[in-house]
């Protein structure tokens, strides 16, 4: 008797369970994504030929694939077009692809592709696929036989190509972790330095205001001194105030509340009145302190969000004062093409170049907490950066230490059809005008007794 029983089957899929098994141990261990690739091939090689063997990723800005692993007997690229390439309509298509030489040809009619690289006897490629998009392709050709790969060897790459992509996807998962948890760590940082400073930057001004109440209360006084003690609290106050507003400022625009409110305003107008507002407030007779408009007085009238345009200038030439000891400052405007482009440049101490992209991020400062030369809780620019994208332009800074630094911003230029407005008469910053010869009577409901007391006194202080 004689028995004969055929095990290629058998055999197959064996030596398939071993080339799973192998590759699903290299996820574990291979350190990077080549390294595996490597060992896919040599067992892969086991099944079927693998001596040209392609795994590249789709990269969907550009629409190219890029290489991982290109091992290939005739051919060598690291980034192409997926038009007019086999492995670029796998990608379109998310479909497995199996061609011999003739059925290659008539492939690329059908698609009208102008194929790239070596025509192969037989090209097999399947599309690594995750949710519902193709994110990659693996190839495997060959240049001699015309039925190197069949449906099987289709059915197995499938196979490692979903290994491959559960691989990729777990990779992705865990690189994105790692920069979240850097970013938490930064922004704890951030957080943390910014507390140590507010405490610092909010303490002085209270510390000013509590301490030199008592002092006014002091018997020994003089009336001068009383008038100086004033002044500083009156100051310590509008700083507070300032921090304040800051902060408030920060987290509407970080709750998404910030709202643009365009009104008719004019530019020159607006120049004019922050010029006047900062020349009182500069005691360095060392910095020459100038603006220049070259917007026409005719172009001056437009359409813009005049308190937060106000605000964005404010806080820049705040900072060219606080950082500039000689020189000069000045600041400007012109019209350049459809924007309005504004300026503010000064000869202070400069920033260095690696900084000129993240001082726009909140609580970010050039110098560490206990070198600072300057006040300031590091919100400013990051305010500005955020109303300057409000307002539909763009703000950066073009600097070099111990040089001074230029901060350049845009907004679209929205002119006001017809007539321009009428140019106001300058007004002193926080000094009301009331154009009225009438006598008004004003009804105040207040919670709070103080503020009810000062506003009746104020009013007092008018009258006379
Ligand atoms: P701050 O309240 O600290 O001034 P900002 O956001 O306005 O906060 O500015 C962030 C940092 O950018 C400043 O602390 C300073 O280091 C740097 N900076 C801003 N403007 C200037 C300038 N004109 N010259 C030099 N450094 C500047």
């Amino acid at each position: 008797y004689g028995t004969f029983q055929d095990i290629t089957q058998h055999k197959r899929a064996e030596n398939i369970q071993t080339v799973l098994y192998q590759i699903t141990r290299a996820t574990m261990v291979s350190e990077t994504f080549e390294d595996l690739l490597n060992v896919v091939r040599k067992e892969l090689g086991r099944i079927l030929d693998t001596t040209n063997f392609i795994v590249a990723l789709y990269e969907p800005e550009k629409d190219t694939l890029k290489k991982v692993i290109f091992i290939d007997e005739k051919d060598e690229f690291i980034e192409w077009e997926t038009e007019n390439t086999l492995s670029g309509m796998v990608v379109k298509l998310r479909k497995t692809v199996l061609l011999d030489k003739d059925e290659e040809a008539r492939f690329a009619e059908k698609y009208h592709l102008n194929l790239l690289g070596s025509p192969a006897e037989c090209w097999l490629g399947v599309p690594l696929i995750s949710g519902d998009k193709a994110i990659g392709v693996m190839v495997v050709q060959s240049y001699t036989d015309p039925k190197a790969y069949d449906q099987s060897s289709a059915k197995l790459m499938e196979i490692i190509a979903r290994e491959l992509v559960l691989l990729i996807e777990r990779k992705k998962m865990l690189e994105d972790l790692v920069i979240a948890k850097e970013k938490a760590e930064e922004s704890d940082r951030l957080k943390t330095a910014f507390l140590n400073n507010m405490s610092h930057e909010i303490r002085t001004p209270l510390n000013g205001i509590m301490g030199f109440t008592n002092l006014l209360n002091d018997p020994e006084t003089t009336p001068e001194e009383r008038d100086y003690y004033s002044r500083i609290i009156n100051q310590s106050g509008r700083q507070l105030m300032s921090i304040i507003d800051d902060i408030i400022n920060m987290a509407t625009i970080e709750a998404g509340q910030a709202k643009l409110r365009e009104t008719e305003m004019n530019v020159n107008q607006l120049l004019k009145d922050i010029y006047l507002q900062f020349l009182n407030k500069i005691n360095n007779s060392q910095v020459a302190f100038n603006y220049h408009s070259q917007v026409g007085d005719k172009q001056a009238a437009i359409m813009a969000d005049e308190t937060k345009l106000m605000q964005v200038l404010v806080n820049l030439i705040g900072n060219a004062i606080k950082f500039t000891e000689h020189g000069g400052i000045k600041f400007g405007c012109r019209l350049h093409d459809s924007e309005l482009l504004f300026y503010v440049e000064d000869s202070g101490i400069g920033i260095p170049e690696e900084f000129h992209e993240i001082i726009f991020e909140r609580f970010r400062q050039v110098e560490p907490d206990i070198n600072r030369v300057a006040e300031g809780n590091g919100l400013g620019l990051a305010i500005s950066k955020a109303y300057v994208g409000l307002m539909g332009g763009e703000i950066r800074v073009e600097s070099e230490p111990g040089k001074g630094s230029k901060f350049i911003f845009t907004i679209p230029y929205k002119p006001v059809s017809g007539e321009p407005a009428e140019v106001a008469p300058p007004s002193q910053a926080g000094e009301a005008i009331i154009h009225t010869d009438k006598t008004l009577t004003i009804l105040l409901v207040e919670d709070d007794y103080s503020c009810l007391l000062y506003t009746s006194d104020a009013a007092d202080e008018e009258d006379s």
